[in-house]
């Protein structure tokens, strides 16, 4: 109990997945915080605010932080679920743009640390650098960017969304690109951080790893 582990990695790397799985194997719940993010997008989108306009990001994370409930199970917003409508890609692009925000990060920063607070799962872009430095096992997960978007581009298909390989590999490129170069907690693997390439693995092989590497 009150064990942190950091799940970090660019999109598509299967943090998501293997966070969920290696949560049931340990026993700990598991905090997407990509669902911050792409919450904060999709109220701006819905809003009609202009994405690029910082003080107004800030204030709809400002709104989106009131009406969230966010746990284990996704995220509710003024007590409707949102996770599921929060896997497009409208709704990544939009994240990604409010996650360049100093600011906007800044206000997300000390909800993620409170809830992570007794312990738990945590999968995002910096974690393991920024929101929980002093967590005792971090994990940084890659895989090919081709690779990557092949899972997205199947993962969208199943969801019935009509897409398009190179759409989805181009997508995938600008986010990967916005989220390693910005200015304030980029895309990185920490220090003391274990990397894990997943490209020719399968999920219950990354775990596997993982378990090993926890057991130690
Ligand atoms: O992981 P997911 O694809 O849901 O994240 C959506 C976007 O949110 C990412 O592209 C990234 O820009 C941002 N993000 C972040 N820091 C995190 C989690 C997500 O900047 N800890």
């Amino acid at each position: 109990a009150g064990l942190k582990i950091a799940v970090d990695g660019p999109s598509g790397s299967g943090k998501g997945t293997v966070a969920k799985l290696l949560a049931e194997e340990v026993g700990l719940p598991v905090l997407d915080t990509g669902l911050l993010y792409r919450l904060t997008g999709a109220v701006a989108l819905q809003r009609g605010a202009d994405l690029a306009d910082e003080a107004a990001m800030v204030q709809v994370t400002v709104e989106m932080l009131d009406g969230l409930i966010w746990s284990s199970s996704g995220i509710e917003f003024h007590g409707e679920k949102w996770t599921d409508r929060l896997r497009g890609e409208e709704v990544g692009a939009a994240a990604s743009m409010v996650a360049a925000m100093p600011e906007v990060r800044a206000r997300l920063l000390t909800l993620q640390q409170q809830l992570a607070g007794s312990g738990c799962i945590m999968d995002g872009r910096d974690i393991g650098t920024v929101v929980l430095p002093d967590a005792p096992a971090k994990f940084f997960l890659t895989a090919s960017v081709r690779e990557r978007a092949r899972r997205r581009w199947s993962q969208l298909k199943q969801m019935g969304r009509r897409c398009d390989f190179d759409e989805v590999l181009l997508d995938l490129k600008k986010r990967d690109q916005r989220d390693r170069e910005r200015q304030h907690a980029p895309l990185a693997q920490a220090v003391d951080a274990i990397a894990i390439d997943s490209t020719t693995l399968r999920v219950d092989e990354v775990v596997d790893r993982m378990l090993g590497i926890l057991e130690r």
